[in-house]
């Protein structure tokens, strides 16, 4: 090789090694979010209308007695049959709530059936103090559903498989026989659809012990709506029922959980959308008259930059907008 042609090739070289790093720099820079403060957190969290405080904030682990409430609590006069269904907005922040459309929002339904919205918090304790498990996933959704927090349920973070010995709703409820049936419809494998997935072995409980609970692992969001109203569709439908959405979690771990993330907003929209169209649903079924109905929407954690897991006051608020009293 010639001198100039050995010039040309580590000049080439270095063109290139700087492309990739400003690249890679800029990708990183476009992650991270500086203007998403405390500050603007809560300015916005105040915007949306809670019922409490980010200091009053409910354990997200109180819903499980909600669901249980409902169930053990009379039938008012003229109702025949007590359903619930727990509709989860995966990593959705509790300030992008600001950004609730003023018709097909699933929120805005069920705030004008009369119910509530409240502050709730994941992690195990309530914020400023250090989170005690991840505020992931799998530990969040687990504290809904048990009622309890890791140090019972075993799960600190992803990727464990919960023991038998701390049952979820889903399989309490329908072992009990205080419903008929359950079911669990998310997209992401990880719940039980994989390797050392949360709810594995509770899967395969239900299985051997003959248990009416449907594990649904669908293959996207619009699947999971799909499959949602199919279940709502039948005139015998689980009667509790459990859907994941997870249009926001999956924006904020490509672009950013951020307010000041427009797809991340956007994300949210839809999924309050799908929401929304699953309550509608709910209300088209020629027994609704005679069902009494407990909806939630709920989210497992929020989110920062472009992850979540950690102590920050956007990974550690989130929001639970019910038609019971609070
Ligand atoms: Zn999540």
């Amino acid at each position: 090789m010639n001198k100039k042609k050995k010039i040309i090739i580590i000049i080439s070289s270095v063109l290139v090694f700087c492309i990739g790093l400003s690249l890679s720099i800029g990708l990183t820079w476009h992650m991270l979010d500086l203007k998403d403060t405390e500050e603007l957190y809560r300015s916005n969290v105040a915007k949306v209308g809670y019922e409490n405080t980010i200091e009053t904030a409910i354990p997200q682990t109180a819903l499980y007695g909600l669901v249980k409430n409902h169930y053990s609590s009379p039938l008012a006069e003229g109702k025949s049959v007590k359903k619930a269904i727990i509709i989860g907005y995966d990593g959705c922040r509790a300030d992008v709530l600001t950004e609730r459309e003023s018709s097909n929002s699933a929120i805005g339904e069920v705030l004008n059936m009369g119910g509530s919205i409240n502050l709730s918090y994941c992690g195990g304790v309530n914020y400023p103090e250090k989170n005690v498990q991840d505020t992931s996933t799998a530990p969040g959704w687990c504290s809904i559903l048990t009622g309890q927090w890791a140090t019972v349920h075993g799960i600190t973070g992803n990727d464990i498989s919960k023991s038998m010995e701390t049952k979820t709703l889903l399989t309490s409820l329908v072992e009990d026989k205080v419903i008929d049936s359950s079911t669990f419809i998310t997209k992401w494998a990880g719940h039980f659809s994989r390797k050392n997935a949360t709810y594995l072995l509770e899967k395969e409980y239900c299985e051997n012990n003959n248990l009416n609970v449907a594990f649904n692992k669908c293959k996207n969001n619009a699947k999971s709506l799909e499959t949602t109203l199919g279940e709502i569709g039948k005139s015998d439908c689980a009667d509790f029922i459990f859907v994941i959405y997870e249009q926001t979690d999956a924006e904020g771990h490509s672009y950013g959980f951020t307010i000041n993330n427009p797809d991340y907003r956007k994300a949210f929209k839809e999924a309050d959308k799908y929401g929304y169209d699953t309550i509608n649903a709910i209300k088209s079924r020629p027994t609704y008259q005679s069902e009494d109905w407990l909806i939630i929407i709920t989210s497992d954690h929020g989110g920062i930059n472009i992850e979540h897991g950690k102590e920050s006051i956007q990974e550690r608020m989130t929001f639970i907008v019910t038609n019971a009293d609070m």
